[in-house]
């Protein structure tokens, strides 16, 4: 079942989830010359134009408009990364800087097109309140294939390719082979960092330097959180409750949440094919907007 991707509908906030048949009529992409602004530009809207052929609820145009910018880092495929920044506004301080990736797992596509729909959101409603810094699309290469992918195109589960740095230069491999007994999903690279996806975020984490970063992925239905003292962790996000996990050797979480400090919302939404209704994105988003102002 690679390209049956089921959406919720457009039309105002009906609860019902309609399935909808995305066609993946994958062109090759050219990539063009970063440098050159007219070819990034260019660059840009033919990744649109594979996002919106994957994704049954993010519209060519949508993208388009949201002028997403290439990061400048590449995927192992030669894919842009993309990202967009809402920044600061006028004179008005930001309360905080947030780091938004979706698309981690390239098989989570419900956690592409909700960040999709919170970019539309911020599209009509910044006011500069935090300053966001969005990759909605962390693994294009496992997303916008045929037969998506949970792994990136050699293979690497990214939320296990970061830095363990307290637990040696093999803890994630150690952890692969022992605890997972080698399965293919969650392979973490040969060493930490091998990924071009991976090495753009730990980058962005280094320059941004994020107070809070929020990953979405999908499907296990609840909110986890990494962070030096998780009592602070939200207790419920709209639809989804908090339900702690362990935090695996080479995570996102592991690796910002617990060494550097910088606490990780995870969502987990309960499908990774099916969207949430439009009310469900509406209340994630405003109450994950509500515990920012609490919590930093
Ligand atoms: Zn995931």
């Amino acid at each position: 079942m690679a390209a049956l991707v089921l959406m919720s509908s457009h039309a105002g906030a009906q609860e019902t989830a309609t399935p909808v048949v995305s066609i993946a009529s994958l062109e090759a992409v050219t990539v063009e010359a970063p440098m050159v602004s007219a070819r990034a530009l260019e660059s840009v809207a033919s990744v649109c134009k594979r996002i919106s052929d994957k994704l049954a609820s993010v519209a060519y145009q949508e993208c388009v408009e949201l002028q997403l910018q290439y990061s400048g880092h590449r995927s192992v495929e030669d894919i842009p990364l993309l990202i967009k920044e809402y920044p600061p506004l006028g004179r008005r301080q930001p309360q905080a800087r947030i780091l938004l990736v979706g698309g981690t797992h390239g098989d989570e596509l419900a956690a592409i097109s909700i960040v999709f729909k919170w970019m539309q959101t911020l599209e009509k409603h910044h006011s500069g309140l935090f300053h966001w810094r969005i990759n909605p699309l962390m693994n294009p290469d496992g997303a916008l294939r045929n037969k998506h992918s949970r792994t990136n195109a050699n293979g690497v589960d990214l939320n296990r390719n970061f830095a363990t740095p307290d637990s040696g230069v093999d803890a994630a491999l150690e952890y692969w082979r022992v605890k997972t007994k080698q399965s293919a999903r969650r392979y973490p690279g040969p060493f930490p960092l091998s990924e071009p996806e991976t090495t753009w975020l730990f980058q962005e984490i280094r320059d941004f330097k994020p107070d809070v970063i929020i990953a979405v992925h999908a499907p296990y239905s609840l909110v986890d959180y990494d962070a030096p003292d998780r009592r602070n962790a939200p207790r419920k996000l709209g639809h989804l409750y908090k339900n702690l996990m362990g935090t695996y050797p080479g995570s996102l979480g592991n690796y910002a949440g617990v060494h550097l400090g910088v606490p990780v919302v995870t969502l987990e939404l309960p499908h990774a094919g099916i969207m949430p209704t439009n009310s469900q994105i509406n209340r994630l988003w405003t109450d994950l907007v509500r515990w920012l102002v609490r919590n930093t």
